[in-house]
């Protein structure tokens, strides 16, 4: 499928600005198997990136300006990058300007490039094509100027890019799309940037992202009064045990034995993330001991946590994870990302995906009037170079 759009993305270029590309890169997509929202609480997560990428070509233009078109949206901007580089109404533009903007900021010296970019990651799914877009470019115009810039560097200067743009995200997406590797998953320490991989080799299983196609509008203000929910709970339990620093050091037998002293929503609110703190373990013991079922299991139970004590899904989700449960050609269903809609992902026993998917589908047009959409994915490595000119 990457073939089809590289070969496009290149002929693109060649049509627009008459030459061969020097570089073409290709940027992916990332998933999270497990620990959400525990990014911001101390957890780790264990994302993955994805064989679905926004490719890119590049060339130096030999100018002070560039020029980059979106070959998805039809559009194109220009920049002259002697001149302050200033957010714009044009949404797309503002990841690249960012970008160009952290990698001045931070005294790297580059001059104008051409960019054509085209993407089969879904857009504002949850399956992070603006990170893809961030660190795509930043990648690209550290290859046609011969920077050096270490991984960990374009991720988190792709997540200042996206501060920049208005998006407080954390470090996750940037680091999985940059860090990814075929068929590893990535346990993540989002407080010190540590990491290691784990197998994901998921055996007789196959992932498949059931995108709800639905958005509701809590997600913000739900997100801040979670963060302020967990940040009492966490001060309550250091009141009580002194030498407790963050949720990592907390067990349940802890939590539970002060259950009296906080009530019942910031109880429910860490009991969740205590939990899920152990599951991510869990769940990289399962893949290296190979137990697909366990994991499965685990995201069953991460569901459950994020619906009745997170409180962060939707009708909408909650009936795909039900129905999932249901379902024995599913072991594993949870709702992937922030909440209030966006995708689950689920475990599919290898050569029912179809029925799964017209089953799935019939139900949630029937019961929601809303079409389901499927992307069925691969884990595959991080941002790279694909071709370079001779
Ligand atoms: P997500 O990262 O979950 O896909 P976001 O809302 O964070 O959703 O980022 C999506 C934004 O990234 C789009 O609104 C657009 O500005 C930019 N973007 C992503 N993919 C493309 C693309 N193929 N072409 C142009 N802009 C893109
Ligand atoms: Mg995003």
């Amino acid at each position: 499928m990457n073939t089809t759009l590289i070969q496009t993305t290149t002929a693109f270029f060649e049509k627009a600005f008459g030459s061969t590309p020097e570089k073409v890169v290709l940027s992916p997509g990332r998933i999270n198997i497990i620990g959400e929202h525990i990014d911001y609480n101390d957890g780790y997560v264990l994302p993955a990136a994805i064989d679905k990428v926004i490719c890119f070509a590049f060339e130096k233009n030999n100018t002070t300006k560039s020029r980059i078109i979106a070959i998805d949206l039809n559009e194109e901007f220009e920049v002259d990058l002697t001149k302050k580089i200033l957010l714009s109404d044009v949404v797309w533009t503002n990841y690249i300007l960012g970008v160009i903007k952290q990698l001045q900021d931070n005294g790297f010296l580059f001059e104008g490039f051409n960019c054509v970019f085209s993407s089969n990651i879904p857009i504002g799914s949850g399956l992070s094509s603006s990170a893809a877009l961030e660190c795509g470019m930043i990648f690209g115009i550290k290859e046609v100027f011969d920077l050096t810039i270490e991984k960990k560097d374009i991720a988190l200067l792709g997540q200042k890019a996206e501060h920049w743009v208005g998006v407080n995200c954390g470090i996750m997406d940037q680091f999985s799309s940059v860090h990814g590797l075929e068929n590893k998953v990535i346990k993540l320490d989002c407080n010190t940037l540590e990491f290691e991989y784990h197998n994901a080799d998921f055996k007789d299983y196959s992932v498949v992202l059931f995108d709800s196609n639905v958005k509701h509008s809590l997600f913000t203000s739900e997100y801040n009064t979670r963060r302020n929910e967990c940040e009492e709970g966490l001060s309550i339990i250091k009141k009580h045990f002194p030498e407790i620093k963050s949720f990592r050091d907390c067990s349940e037998d802890q939590l539970l034995s002060i259950k009296d002293e906080m009530n019942t929503t910031i109880f429910k609110r860490i009991y969740y993330v205590i939990k899920e703190i152990s599951r991510v373990n869990r769940a990289c013991e399962a893949l290296d001991n190979g137990n697909i079922k366990l994991l499965g299991q685990l995201l069953f139970e991460t569901h459950e946590g994020l619906s009745k004590e997170y409180e962060v899904s939707c009708n909408e989700l909650d009936m795909l994870v039900d129905t999932a449960k249901e379902d024995n050609s599913i072991i594993g269903s949870r709702m992937m990302g922030g909440g209030f809609g966006g995708c689950t992902i689920n475990f599919i026993k290898k050569g029912h995906e179809n029925d799964v998917k017209n089953k799935f589908s019939f139900h949630y047009l029937n019961t929601f009037g809303i079409n389901l959409k499927f992307y069925d994915i691969k884990i595959s490595n991080g941002t790279q170079l694909n071709t370079t000119k001779n």
